[in-house]
């Protein structure tokens, strides 16, 4: 017993620390440093990896990044932030007593306006939002309030097995938490869709567009994307929306200053050209300025272009990447000289037709004639974001991903009908007060950040088993290789591009 034990340490002492590096010896490279990117390279740097991050553009944060145009700051990117103790979580592994992130919650989950000229607040917490369904939409409270109940439910026990870990490590995913994850899964809609589940449960089809809505949140549509996906109204209307204090892009600074105290090296103005490799081992990159040796590298680009262009002789794992992309989007940062005491920080301006718009976007790729209008006011709770009696409006529509439209045209279309249907329904001449104007759209979202034909989220999730097609956070075929960012499991939005860090982190770990 003594020797098998003796030689068992041996074996063990001689294994992991003489032949393989100790995490300490180890070098990674993550390239791009979006959310996904940056969270990954605090991990691997706390475990003592030496770590650094390729840019291609001259800024941390990727799509969470702020403009000043004029006297008006903008978040260019995300403006809907939930689930903001990921950022704590990571302030207090990385140990840092100087960096600080605060928000706060927001009272107002969204201000609807319906095509037929009623309007909405809907303030977040399941008391709250039975009250204003009942009320205004003639929900019966019981209906909502155990709808909210049961997505609450739903959101515990699909977070342990689906989100949190990998769905393509066996050991990941085998926990005690799969018989009742795949118990809700199949119990309240693996295979209907979310509108589906939304028209049986309420009675009134405006009920039904608000819950639908929120499966864009994530690229999808919500005739498409299955039931479980309503879990996302656990976060928006149970919990409720966070804002950062300083706007959306406290979040990407946070986390830059957290790499910065952790040592990690920033090239940025430096994009990423290929992978190297070595009998199927990574060993590093290059880029216009040298190549650089490392024995993990981490891809927070989109997993499409990371195949296309930096693995181009690679064979690419055709079935995750074939799915249908996300919706892309058209966005128009307008700074408006007025304030709008009917608006707040999150506002929907529906259409009439919501089915439509979603075969526009998904099935004949054209921008729909009368999209439902999202406008985000960021100066609403950051005055300095506005100058005096002025405020800061992004204002964005769902678009098809870049199939060579007519851009030019169908933005300056989209944006006459946006600013006819606004100023009819605000009883002000919108364009008149527009003092700056700056647009993103599809075209841009691939060029400035690599995001496939301008898709936001990689993959869609307009099918049961989209959640099984997305690649996994790591390669099955190239040692070393790994992947953060929403285009990869677990998926879209700023949370779940953090929880990807989580199991790259952990995955690193096993393998190394
Ligand atoms: C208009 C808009 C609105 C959105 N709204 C929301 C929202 O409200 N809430 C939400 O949670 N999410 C929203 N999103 C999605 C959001 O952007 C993501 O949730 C998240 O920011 C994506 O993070 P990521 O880690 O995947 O990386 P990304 O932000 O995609 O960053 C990838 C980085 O990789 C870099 N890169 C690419 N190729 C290379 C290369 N070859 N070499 C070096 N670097 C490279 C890019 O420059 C980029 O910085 C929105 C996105 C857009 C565009």
């Amino acid at each position: 017993m003594i020797a098998w034990k003796l030689q068992l340490v041996f074996q063990r002492t001689y294994q992991f620390n003489f032949c393989l590096p100790t995490m300490k010896e180890l070098s990674a490279i993550v390239i791009g440093s979006g959310v996904g990117g940056l969270a990954t390279a605090i991990r691997l740097a706390k475990k003592g990896i030496q770590v650094k991050v390729f840019e291609a553009n001259a800024f941390p944060g990727g799509k969470v990044n702020s403009k000043q145009f004029g006297n008006y700051r903008f978040d260019m990117g995300p403006s809907v932030f939930t689930e903001p103790h990921l950022i704590d979580e990571l302030i207090s592994l990385s140990g840092s007593k100087e960096v600080t992130f605060q928000y706060h919650q927001l009272e107002e989950s969204c201000r609807y306006f319906f095509a037929d000229g009623q309007e909405l607040t809907v303030i977040a917490g399941e008391d709250k939002v039975a009250e204003t369904f009942s009320k205004a939409l003639g929900e019966d409270k019981i209906v909502v309030t155990n709808f909210l109940k049961r997505q609450r439910k739903n959101y515990e026990a699909v977070y342990p097995v689906f989100i949190a870990v990998s769905l393509h490590r066996f050991k990941h995913w085998f926990n005690r938490h799969v018989p009742n994850a795949l118990l809700r899964l199949t119990k309240y809609g693996l295979l209907s869709s979310m509108h589906k589940v939304n028209s049986k449960t309420f009675s009134n089809p405006k009920t039904s567009q608000i819950f639908d809505r929120l499966a864009t949140y994530n690229g999808s549509s919500p005739y498409k994307t299955p039931g479980m996906l309503n879990i996302i109204s656990h976060l928006e209307l149970n919990l409720g929306p966070a804002m950062p204090n300083g706007g959306m892009v406290a979040i990407s600074d946070t986390l830059y200053k957290l790499c910065l105290e952790l040592g990690v090296n920033f090239r940025f103005n430096e994009k990423v050209t290929s992978i190297l490799q070595t009998n199927n081992q990574v060993t590093g990159v290059q880029t216009a300025f040298g190549s650089y040796s490392s024995e993990i590298v981490v891809s927070n680009m989109d997993v499409h272009f990371t195949y296309e262009k930096l693995l181009s002789n690679f064979a690419a794992p055709s079935l995750n990447l074939k799915q249908e992309k996300s919706s892309s989007a058209i966005v128009f940062y307008w700074g408006v000289k007025k304030q709008f005491q009917q608006l707040g920080v999150h506002n929907i301006f529906f259409n009439e037709n919501y089915k439509e718009e979603f075969k526009a976007i998904f099935e004949t790729k054209e921008v729909y004639f009368d999209p439902t209008i999202y406008v985000h006011i960021s100066s609403k709770v950051e005055q300095s974001d506005a100058p005096l009696s002025c405020e800061n409006w992004f204002v964005m529509i769902n678009s098809p991903i870049n199939v060579g439209q007519n851009w030019d045209v169908e933005i300056q279309k989209v944006r006459t009908h946006i600013l006819n249907k606004l100023s009819k329904v605000l009883g002000e001449n919108i364009e008149a007060l527009i003092e700056i104007e700056e647009i993103n759209e599809p075209r841009k979202i691939e060029s400035i950040y690599s995001g496939k034909q301008g898709s936001i989220y990689g993959n869609s999730s307009n099918s049961s088993f989209a959640a099984f097609y997305r690649h996994p956070n790591f390669s099955k075929k190239l040692k070393g290789l790994y992947f953060a960012g929403v285009t990869v499991h677990p998926g879209g939005g700023i949370p779940l591009a953090l929880n990807s860090a989580k199991i790259v982190e952990r995955c690193i770990s096993e393998d190394f």
